[in-house]
Formats: C-alpha cells, structure tokens, sequence
C-alpha cells in the first residue's frame, strides 16, 4: 500500500491525474495533498432542508429534493438534442433537464433509484424543472463525509469550463481524507489546547471540509484562524527578537543637561500623558544596549514633533548626533524652523540640507558634521548623499516614512560603527492589530491623545454650484482675520493638465478676492524651491490670506492661524490624503473649517470618501474605512509584505484573535525562544515548515 504523506504530489490521489493536477497548481497554486487540505471553502450552503414536490415554489433559491427517476427521454432541438428525466416523490413530479453531455449521463443515470439532487429550478407551463442538478445516490449521500453545511470552494472559471466543478474538489477532498484516514499531525501544543479550549487539528480539518454542525465549523474556523495568525507572529517576533539579541545599539543611558535644561525651562507646554508615555518608551530603547527600531504613530496634530526634540536631546546629552529627513523640502525647513526656535538660547547647533542648500553652505555642513561640531541635521534626500557623513550618528528620525524606500535608509549609517537608533514618524495610522501584522517586528508607539483645548473641525460636503457661498463663508473668516487654504489635485499622470485646473482656479479666486484687500500666495511643483518658502513665509506672516496649492502641502505644514481648507475636486483625492489635508487646519485656538468641494456626479467609493470626512476625523477610523474600500494590499508599506495573503482569518475582522495569538506567541517564544522544550515540539515541527514557505517581509530598515 502507498504511503501518501502532506508532500506528496497531488497527481497521485485519486481522481486527479496529471492534467487535472495541472489545473490544480495553475489555477489554485495546489501542488501536494497538503496544500489540498489547506485549501478552505469560502462559504458554506445549507443543505438541511429538504422538500417535497408540493412544496415547490417559483423564483426560489437552490433547493434539494429526494426522489426517483421514472423516466428518460431524448428531445431533439434545433442544436443537438436535449435529456429530460421524470422525477418523482410521493407527492407530485418535476423534471431534470441537461444540454451538455447529454450521451454520457443517459447511459450514467439509474432508474427508480433513490436520488438526493441539488439545484435551481424553473417554472413553465405548469411544471417544475431543474437544469444539470447536482446529484448523488441516497445511499452514497448518506455514506458521504460530506454533510448537510456544503462546502463551496473557490473557483476560477477555466477550472469550472473544464469540468472541475465544487463538487469535483469536494470529492478530492474526500478521498485525500480517506488516504489519510482523515488523521492529521496537531501543530499547536497541548497547554495552547487547553487554554483556548480549540477542537485538535484533525477535527478542524475535517468540519472546516465537511462541518458536522454550525458549532462544530466555528470552532474549526477559530482554531485555523488562531493557528494562521500564530504562526505569522511567530515569525515576527523571533526576528524580532534575534534581531535586538545581535543588532548591539549605542547604549544612551543618561539623561543629562540639555534634555532636563529644555524640560524644565523652554518646553512651551504641558505634554499630554500620550507623548510622555511615548517619549518614555524611547528613552527605555535607546538606554538598553539594543538598537531602536521603533515606529511612531499619531495622528495629524498629535505633537509628534516635540516626542521627535526631545528624543534628539538625549542623543545630544550621550554626545551623539541626529538626522532628521523630511519628505518634501518644505516641510524639511518648516521642522527647521521650529527646532531652531524651540532650541533659541541652548548650545545646539542645527543645520538644514535640502537640494537647494548653497555649496558654500553644503561645505561648511560637511566639515562641522565630520568634527561633531553640528547636533543636528534636518534635511530631504539630500541627508543620504555619499558625502554627507556623520562624526558619530547615533538617531535617525525619519517623519512620514512611506516616502522613502527601505535601503535608502540604511545608506545614512554606512558609516557607523553601531547602526544609530531609528525612529519613523506617521500620520498615516493604521489599525494596531494591521500594523502589528504589517510592522510586526518593529516596536510601535501611538500618540492616541490630541493636545487639550482643541476644537473639533467642522466639515462640510459643498457641489461646486454651491461656489458663491462659500466665497462669501470664505470672506467672512477672512474678515476675522483667518487663512485660508485653497487646494487642488496633483495627479501625475497629466501634470500639464493639473497645473492648468491650478492655474484657471487661481485666476477666478483672483477675481474674486481682488487686490489690493485680498493678497493671495499661490505655491505648487513646479516653482523653485526658494520661491516656495517666499511664498510660505508670506502666508505664514500673515501678509497673504489664501495659499492656492497643490498637495505639497499635504503633510507636516503648521501654520495655526490657517482655519480653513477647501479641498477642490475632492472626489479625486483618497482618504489618507483628504484627512492630512485637513490636518493642516485646526491648529490654533479659532474654530476651523474643512470644505470639500465637487462635482455632482460621484462613484459610490467618492460618496463613502466623502461622508466618512463629514463623520469623523480619527485617523484610526478613517483608515479602517480606507482600507475596508480598498483592501490592506493597498495601503501605504504593505504592497511587498506576504503577510496578507491569509487562508482563513481576515486581517480587519479577527483583530481579537490577532491580538490573543500575538500575546501567544510572544510568551511561548520568551520562555522558549528556540522552542526546543519537547512540550512544544509540535509547534516547532510546524514552524519549520511554515517558515520553508513564507514570504514574510517586515524590516523596515
Ligand atoms: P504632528 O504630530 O502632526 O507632527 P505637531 O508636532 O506639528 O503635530 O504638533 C501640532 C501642534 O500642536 C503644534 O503647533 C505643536 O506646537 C502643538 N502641540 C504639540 N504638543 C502639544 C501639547 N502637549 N500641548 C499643546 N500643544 C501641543
Ligand atoms: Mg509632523
């Protein structure tokens, strides 16, 4: 007898056969018996109903009737010729109808012999009919594994053209079981067991297939969700943990003159219990002989760049230097800006580095980051030119980390003994329990509290027909000495047209708030960078009171004075980027506004964009709409990452199980980090070979 084992070939089961196990690894990336069993049904169809002939209805869902064949004729039609077999019950008659295949199944089907059939029916002229019924003998229905919740698995349509139908995947199944004699290796350990109370691997297996009951597939499906998720963040957090065993970190562990001179005397206000905790969660990394690698979240506004100052003065106390990298030029100087004023009077030398840094400038930075004279450096790209080499860096804060590629990165400390510790700031939050499968072995905090004394933006959905009121509401909030931010879409797709919409858009503003009682700053892509910070620097004076833009204001500009947004063609924008967008107002005392302003016609997604603005404005929960729209694949970082590509649990809806199976994991792999302890041999033997599959990417430096 053969033995067949998870890896053998799916070729060699029974009813497969080389051209359909070519189907299977073309069409569902099924190659051995194992990948057949990991192969789950998508949905389950309730097949506990039974009915009679007399209870037939037109225009109802599938149904499944017991009855038997009375009589087959042939009818021929214009194009071959039709099979239609009378089937009957005690109570009345309906008939079964096949097109295709019409020779094979008249020979195949069995008179007055019980039959359980499954299918849609029709109703004409007075009679019942069903078209190419799913139908099986009584007595092999009742012998079958298969049950009254039928499994539907996913399909391709070149696997259903070519006769593998759901009940063909069903069969191999079937038979996998009885190969097998329907036992499989438990991968999770006995005290796991126990504490979630999970039926053992075989009988997920088997009711995840073939459920006996409702009850029994929930369990199935929580113990194979659970066991996927576990599995995953095993993985993560061994890296994890290898990773600060080996990754030796330059050791701050004092906290000296500059970081207590500034807490004590220049810090402008009070830090909300948010930032403390996160701010303590950094100085713990950094004083600990590993290297950070921690992410920062928190929403627009939330004050990530003071946790970023502070965090800079304890490298500065531990005589070491920081880089900061901004993504877009303007946002580079604005950081500058503050730091070189929050920092006024301290013994801290800031420079900033961008592409339109002069090169006598340029020199003079490069001779004070050699001899260690410069604290720090704020910059763009330019901060990972080959020439930019740091005396000692031992902190790289990295604001908005989608807009740098990974080995970008790592260049800035090429030069280092030790790699510095890193710190990666967003407002571009994700779910904690999508970060923690995204960004898994990467330490996360959140900002999770707004600064006090903040008033909720007010946002509005406005059709551009409704244009002359708000100029006039525009007027208004200028009339009280407000800003306004006009902003219009940047697609690069068609830059010449989007600067064009820029360009007509400031015209009609023009006209309508005229000179010399309006002035207005107009700054997008195309214009230098120093005609950029003319112009930002007049808005921010207050000697204009519009600032027509593209989105390269998108993210990071502080300007509290600024009270209103309008957003034109916001259909064209995503979530993300609306919610940043409005992020720059709303930060001063004054109530602040948010227009969203398009046209009348809109895609459904638009419509959900929109309202989901006018609702709320938590990142977190704006994010979980986005991602809800357009799937974690999508989201900012995720793209390389195979994290994603789960069997069974949903990234999004079993965030409680995520959360219980990280938690396992990491206390099973503290205790036991090689999993050599013979208590937890299964889940190694597991683990060895889930590891040989995995794709997982999640280092994001
Ligand atoms: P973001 O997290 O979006 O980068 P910022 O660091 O730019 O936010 O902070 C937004 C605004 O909030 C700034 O004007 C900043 O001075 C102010 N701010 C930050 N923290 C606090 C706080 N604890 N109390 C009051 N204002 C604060
Ligand atoms: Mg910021």
């Amino acid at each position: 007898m053969a033995i067949y084992t998870l890896n053998t070939s799916i070729a060699y089961l029974k009813g497969v056969g080389p051209n359909r196990a070519d189907l299977l690894k073309s069409e569902l990336g099924i190659y051995t018996f194992g990948d057949l069993v990991n192969f789950y049904p998508n949905r389950y169809l309730d097949r506990t109903q039974f009915y009679k002939m007399n209870q037939l209805q037109q225009n109802a869902a599938e149904i499944q009737v017991i009855g038997t064949i009375t009589a087959i004729k042939t009818v021929q039609q214009k194009k071959g010729s039709r099979l239609v077999a009378t089937f009957v019950d005690e109570t009345g008659a309906m008939e079964l109808v096949w097109f295709r295949g019409v020779k094979w199944i008249k020979t195949a089907l069995k008179v007055n012999t019980p039959y359980v059939i499954f299918g849609k029916t029709n109703y004409f002229n007075g009679t019942f009919s069903m078209p190419h019924p799913e139908m099986e003998l009584l007595t092999d229905y009742k012998k079958s594994l298969r049950t009254a919740l039928q499994p539907i698995y996913p399909s391709t349509e070149k696997l259903s053209n070519k006769g593998v139908t759901n009940r063909v995947i069903s069969k191999m199944v079937e038979s996998l079981f009885e190969e097998v004699n329907a036992t499989f290796t438990e991968t999770l350990s006995a005290a796991i067991m126990q504490n979630f109370g999970f039926i053992s691997k075989t009988d997920a297996l088997l009711n995840i297939h073939f459920p006996k009951n409702q009850e029994l597939l929930t369990k199935a499906q929580q113990r194979l969700k659970f066991e996927e998720l576990f599995f995953i963040q095993m993985q993560l957090i061994r890296k994890k943990m290898i990773r600060k065993a080996k990754i030796k970190g330059y050791n701050f562990d004092k906290v000296g003159d500059y970081f207590n001179h500034f807490y004590a005397n220049k810090l402008p206000f009070a830090l909300t219990n948010a930032q403390k905790r996160v701010l303590k969660e950094i100085r713990k990394d950094m004083g600990s002989n590993a290297q950070m690698n921690r992410l920062l979240q928190g929403d627009v506004g939330s004050g990530k760049t003071i946790v970023a100052l502070l965090s800079i003065l304890i490298a500065i106390d531990n005589g070491f230097q920081t880089a900061f990298m901004a993504p877009t030029e303007i946002l580079a100087t604005q950081h500058y800006n503050s730091l070189v004023e929050l920092l006024n009077g301290m013994d801290v030398t800031v420079k900033l580095l961008t592409g339109s840094t002069k090169t006598k400038e340029r020199k003079l930075i490069h001779e004070q980051l050699q001899t260690g004279e410069l604290h720090i450096l704020i910059g763009t790209h330019a901060l990972i030119e080959d020439k930019v080499q740091f005396y000692n860096l031992g902190l790289a804060i990295i604001d908005e980390q989608h807009r740098f590629g990974v080995e970008q990165r790592s260049k800035m400390w090429k030069k280092n003994e030790l790699p510095p510790h890193v710190l990666v700031m967003t407002a571009t939050p994700i779910p904690r329990t999508l970060a923690m499968s995204v960004y898994g072995d990467l330490d996360i905090s959140v900002i999770d509290e707004l600064p006090p004394g903040r008033k909720e933006i007010v946002t509005a959905h406005r059709y551009d027909k409704n244009r002359l009121s708000v100029f006039k509401f525009l007027k208004e909030e200028i009339a009280k000495g407000r800003q306004i931010y006009i902003v219009y879409p940047l697609i690069n797709e068609s830059e010449a047209m989007d600067y064009k919409d820029l360009m007509d858009g400031y015209e009609s503003i023009s006209r309508e708030f005229p000179k010399p009682q309006y002035q207005i700053s107009i700054v997008h892509g195309k214009m230098k960078a120093e005609d950029k910070e003319y112009e930002m620097q007049r808005f921010l004076k207050g000697e204009t009171q519009i600032m027509v833009a593209t989105t390269v204001i998108e993210v990071g500009v502080n300007i509290p004075n600024a009270s209103v947004m309008v957003i034109e063609s916001a259909e064209r924008f995503g979530l993300s980027q609306l919610h940043q967008l409005r992020g720059r107002v709303g930060r001063g005392a004054e109530q602040s506004y948010c227009i969203l302003m398009t046209s009348f016609k809109l895609s459904d997604d638009a419509k959900i964009r929109l309202q989901t603005m006018v609702d709320t404005s938590d990142g977190f929960k704006i994010s979980e709409v986005d991602l809800k729209l357009r799937g974690p694949g999508n989201l900012m970082g995720t793209q390389q990452s195979g994290i994603l590509n789960l069997k069974i649990a949903d990234i999004l809806k079993d965030g409680n199980l995520l959360k219980l199976a990280r938690k396992q994991a990491i206390e099973l792999l503290t205790n036991d980090q090689s999993l050599a302890k013979p208590e937890n041999i299964m889940i190694k033997t597991a683990y060895i070979e889930i590891s040989k599959k995995s794709t997982i990417w999640a280092n994001i430096s």
